[in-house]
């Protein structure tokens, strides 16, 4: 069982709430406010699964998947991302980047976890106690 969650999201209040929720269902989240750290934070900490935000400041989300996709050792861990971008052609293009899904924002309490947990590979889907 891997207990961990990569977050990676530069807005502080989207940050705050989407750890409080993964925290709140067992979840061990590492938080990284930028492409950069994101990068390395997902090589030192092996998440589960990545929440990504599309805009960060330097490197995109969208170049961030494609980077982590491109890195064997971590390809196989699946990324959903978490984007304001309304049009169609958006969550196309995010989900050619490499990501599982993407979930818009503002994200709903009620459901975002159970969202991310879909996307988890079988041998993490049961849940951190
Ligand atoms: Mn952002």
């Amino acid at each position: 069982m891997n207990p961990r969650i990569l977050l990676i999201e530069d807005n502080a209040h989207s940050a705050y709430l989407a750890g409080f929720l993964l925290r709140a269902r067992g979840w061990q989240v590492h938080h990284a406010p930028d492409g950069a750290s994101g990068l390395r934070l997902a090589a030192e900490c092996d998440p589960a699964l990545i929440v990504l935000d599309i805009q960060l400041p330097g490197l995109d989300g969208h170049a961030l998947a494609r980077q982590l996709k491109a890195d064997p050792a971590l390809a196989a861990i699946p990324i959903v991302a978490v984007t304001s971008f309304a049009m169609p052609g958006d969550r196309r293009s995010v989900l050619a980047s490499g990501c599982q899904d993407c979930i818009e924002k503002p994200i709903d309490p009620a459901t975002f976890v159970d969202l991310l947990e879909a996307h988890l590979r079988p041998e993490h889907r049961q849940k951190p106690t």
